[in-house]
């Protein structure tokens, strides 16, 4: 049994409680460990921690930050299989899926190490009366608060700059993939990261991640995550003044244009429906088709959605794993009973899968539905699995119309030859981000996050740095 601890103050220790949850594997549906089921004095203590740790950490040299985040980068690729092994066993996913996050995990801080570098605040003169400096100062404590669906990935993603800009962490992964995180704290510990720097606490969403909430110590969340939760969050943070970066859900359209390149849309499709078993925050669930290729793009994406080998994740050719939990697995297979009461037609999947030898474990087959309209809800609503809608349409206008008939907008896809239309489309999505004959291309120093209920301020590169520090404006008289 693989036995979870707190990192709080650069050592490992129990829950104050002693209590702890069960952490199952999904491809067996058998418990493998247990991890802390911390409560806020667990995170009273890891704030205490971090406030003793955050004067010596802001006044630490950017280069020195560089030093140890470049070497928990190093970490990270020198344990990159056994961090995988344990990414996939935790989470479901195939393990080749794990490799390549771990790879952009240590990539987070090797990104961000260099950041911590060459970060820098502006300065505004006013014709010789006088010359403005903007200081940019680390908030202090922050919490990082992550999903399960891309465990060290998403955690390493805020961790990284939090850390790069100065400041000292408290963080909670979700308690359904916890493993990766307590493996990341011997990380940082063998780097040199200076105790209470960063501090991990697990548990439970209700108790860790809401006692971080209402610590007033912490002074930032920076919380990816479901739609629900994120609205909470704001609820309770907004009043006390808390600085919030919000990463929630999507309902992604993926536009496929009749003059589209057709086999790169097609194997694209496959991938931004059904990767991760669809539950990635940018995987397109909303497939819109332009009527002169309906027919003929059906017909591939079925044939090639039925050739998706669906098991167990840690075998070599398997490209779908299992879902990441039971009360997960139960909820993606109710919205597969709702698409039927719908008028939805199943092309592929529409059920749970049972493997040989693996008969506890949580799999849904890759599924194609046809025939829902957006008045349906597995239209509007995030189903976060390996569920697809398609749907035809007619003109460029009617498809903008129904991309944007959701409260969602985190991302889009476009797939067409016209580069005018390509702009044009882009611009009209109501959308964070667009992907224009492709998907999943990131470029780490671009904005990441949504518009409308996917979140509120945005990722990557500058914009997490800018997140993480508090500017302050020195107006200096020429006069
Ligand atoms: P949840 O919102 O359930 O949980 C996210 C994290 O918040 C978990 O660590 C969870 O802990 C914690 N949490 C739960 N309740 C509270 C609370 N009251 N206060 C503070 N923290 C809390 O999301 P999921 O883990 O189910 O992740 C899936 C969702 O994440 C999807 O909606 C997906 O779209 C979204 N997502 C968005 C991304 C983006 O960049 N926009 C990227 C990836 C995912 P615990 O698990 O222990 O309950």
């Amino acid at each position: 049994m693989l036995v979870l601890q707190n990192f709080i103050d650069g050592v490992w220790r129990d829950a104050n409680s002693r209590k702890t949850l069960e952490n199952f594997n999904p491809a067996t549906g058998a418990v493998y460990g247990s991890i802390p089921d911390s409560d806020s004095s667990d995170v009273a203590d890891a704030v205490a921690a971090a406030m003793k740790a955050q004067l010596g950490w802001a006044a630490t040299p950017a280069e020195q930050k560089f030093l140890i985040l470049n070497k928990i980068a190093e970490g990270i690729d020198a344990k990159r299989e056994e961090l995988a092994m344990a990414e996939s066993m935790d989470q479901g996913k195939p393990l080749w899926l794990a490799r390549n996050e771990m790879i952009r995990s240590a990539q987070n801080f090797r990104f961000y190490a260099t950041a911590a570098m060459q970060f820098a605040s502006e300065s505004h003169s006013m014709e010789g009366k006088a010359i403005n400096y903007t200081l940019r100062s680390p908030i202090g404590v922050v919490g990082c608060i992550s999903p399960w669906n891309l465990p060290l990935y998403l955690f390493s993603w805020k961790i990284a700059p939090a850390l790069a800009s100065g400041n000292c962490v408290i963080a909670k992964p979700s308690e359904f993939t916890s493993v990766t995180a307590w493996m990341l704290s011997q990380i940082c510990s063998e780097a040199g990261l200076p105790h209470g720097v960063l501090n991990i606490v697990f548990g439970l969403g209700g108790s860790v991640g809401a006692a971080m909430v209402e610590h007033p110590k912490v002074k930032a969340i920076s919380f990816t995550g479901g739609t629900v939760t994120g609205r909470h969050i704001a609820s309770v943070a907004a009043p006390m003044f808390k600085k919030l970066s919000l990463e929630l859900g999507g309902k992604n359209p993926n536009i496929v244009f009749d003059d589209c390149d057709f086999e790169k849309a097609i194997q694209t499709t496959v991938n931004s429906s059904f990767m991760n078993q669809g539950e990635i925050c940018l995987c397109g669930s909303r497939v819109f088709i332009q009527r002169g290729i309906y027919q003929q793009f059906k017909e591939r994406l079925v044939a090639e959605v039925r050739k998706l080998s669906v098991g167990n994740p840690l075998q070599e050719g398997v490209r779908v794993g299992a879902i990441v939990s039971e009360p997960h697995y139960k909820k993606v297979l109710g919205y597969l009973t709702l698409a039927s009461e719908e008028g939805g037609v199943f092309l592929t999947g529409g059920k749970a899968l049972h493997p040989e030898g693996l008969e506890g474990g949580w799999y849904i087959e890759p599924t194609i539905i046809e025939g829902l309209t957006m008045a349906n809800r597995c239209n509007t609503e995030e189903i976060f699995g390996p569920v697809i809608s398609i749907m035809p349409f007619e003109t460029e206008e009617e498809v903008i119309e129904l991309a944007n008939a959701t409260e969602y907008g985190l991302a889009a896809t476009v797939w067409t030859t016209d580069l005018t239309r390509a702009h044009r489309v882009a611009n009209a999505l109501e959308s964070g981000i667009v992907w224009v004959n492709c998907w999943l291309l990131r470029d780490l120093r671009t904005p990441f996050g949504g518009v409308k209920n996917s979140g509120v301020g945005r990722e990557g590169g500058w914009e997490a740095m800018r997140f993480f520090t508090e500017p302050k404006n020195v107006c200096i008289s020429l006069q």
